[in-house]
């Protein structure tokens, strides 16, 4: 396996990690307070061809491979992890957008998508239950030309932004599991939808809310894949989502090693440097080390996805592994800051609480761990589950 990197992905690295620095680090601390995303800062990072990268030319995206998807994850999350919540986004729904949905939708959406003046979520979880995700109960009733959505949706990341969204509902059997799932490309602003949010502990510029479905009617071509059969379909491109993610949460706690090693180069205790204590300068080692074994796991599992391979098991690695050894490096940087560590000027609680959210959202650590022992095991590891 080749582990340079091409000019074009040094080339965006470093479009990416001069914009992160210059215009998202500086900010994000005092950002995270705010409860929307500032679009002119979108629409920037789409000038600089950093939503989507990935995302096909005749779309409006540069046909860019997964590692550079990658790459500006990785890159944006270190200045701004809630920011990073707009190239995941991009690059995961979008693709599912390019791949399934009708091409003149888009055609319509995923422009604007990439040029940052949209954006783009997920309903998939329901009041009921997330981790059993096909268990879903929306319905979706044929009606003229077209389909009739009623029901809620929850946990939506960018419910109350989002201008469009993949939205699964039951078209079939109410008892069918995976079976007789829909998905549809829905426009947030459509008659009928009213939206909610949430007080969460962190990513509050990205949000989360419910969003409500009461009689929205959808034209026939915004159904994507094909009727009852979108669950499996489209939920294989979750296993991209997971490698992404676990580069957005290392590169939230690379952020703060960083800062922390400078830190203790300066503040001095007992007549020296506190970096010469190794009880300070260990876990900053420590945390050096995890940081890169969960990098190259995540770039090997984008590689794996790039060249066909086989990665699911990986992906959830990812997905389990990266967010909580992130929160664990996190709470470790905070405390290496003493007294000042517990403030909020500092950013290390901000990006404590960011990350921690993801090791929920996307599935948690247990259901990651079933995907794994399935991969291994077969499905008979998932009997006691009855899935
Ligand atoms: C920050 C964040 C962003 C999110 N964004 C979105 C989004 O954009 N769109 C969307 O649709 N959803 C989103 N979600 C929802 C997320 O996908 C679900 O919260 C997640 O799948 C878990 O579902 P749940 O919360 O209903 O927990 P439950 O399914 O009720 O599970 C509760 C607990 O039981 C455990 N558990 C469940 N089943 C098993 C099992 N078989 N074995 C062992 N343990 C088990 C779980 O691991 C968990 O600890 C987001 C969540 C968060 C926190």
């Amino acid at each position: 396996m080749n582990f340079d990197q091409t000019d074009a992905q040094m080339a965006i690295r470093e479009a990416a990690r001069r914009f992160a620095a210059a215009k998202l680090a500086p900010h994000y601390n005092t950002r995270a307070r705010e409860h929307y995303m500032d679009r002119s800062v979108l629409k920037e990072m789409g000038k600089l061809g950093l939503i989507g990268p990935d995302l096909p030319e005749e779309f409006g995206g540069m046909g860019e491979d997964l590692t550079t998807a990658g790459i500006v994850a990785e890159e944006i999350a270190y200045g701004d992890f809630n920011i990073s919540y707009i190239q995941l986004l991009a690059s995961l729904l979008g693709g599912m957008v390019a791949k399934h949905a009708n091409a003149d939708l888009a055609r319509a959406w995923l422009p604007k998508i990439i040029a940052g003046e949209a954006i783009i979520g997920l309903g998939l979880t329901e009041p009921r239950g997330g981790s059993d995700a096909a268990n879903l109960q929306l319905r979706a009733e044929r009606s003229g030309n077209g389909w009739v959505l009623n029901g809620e949706k929850t946990s939506m990341s960018f419910c109350e932004q989002a201008d469009v969204a993949i939205i699964f509902a039951r078209s079939g059997d109410p008892d069918g599991g995976s079976r007789g799932v829909s998905a549809f490309l829905v426009d947030m602003h459509d008659k009928g939808i009213t939206r909610t949010h949430f007080d969460d502990l962190g990513t509050k510029p990205v949000g989360r809310g419910s969003a409500f479905f009461d009689n929205v009617f959808v034209p026939a071509e915004c159904v994507m894949a094909e009727v009852d059969r979108a669950f499996s379909t489209i939920m294989v491109g979750f296993d991209y989502s997971r490698a992404l993610i676990g580069l957005q949460c290392l590169a939230a706690a690379q952020a703060s090693v960083d800062e922390t090693w400078k830190y203790v180069r300066e503040r001095e205790a007992f007549g020296a440097p506190i970096v010469q204590y190794q009880g300070v300068s260990f876990p900053l080692a420590e945390a050096e080390t995890q940081l890169t074994m969960m990098r190259q796991l995540c770039y090997y599992t984008l590689h794996l996805r790039h060249v066909g391979k086989p990665h699911t098991a990986e992906a959830s690695m990812c997905k389990w592994y990266v967010p909580k050894t992130a929160c664990e490096i996190l709470h470790q940087c905070l405390l290496l800051h003493g007294h000042y560590g517990y403030t909020r000027d500092l950013p290390h609680h901000q990006r404590y609480n960011d990350v921690l959210g993801l090791q929920i959202g996307d599935g948690t650590a247990q259901i990651q761990k079933l995907v794994i022992a399935r991969e291994k095991a077969g499905r008979v590891a998932l009997q006691y589950a009855k899935q």
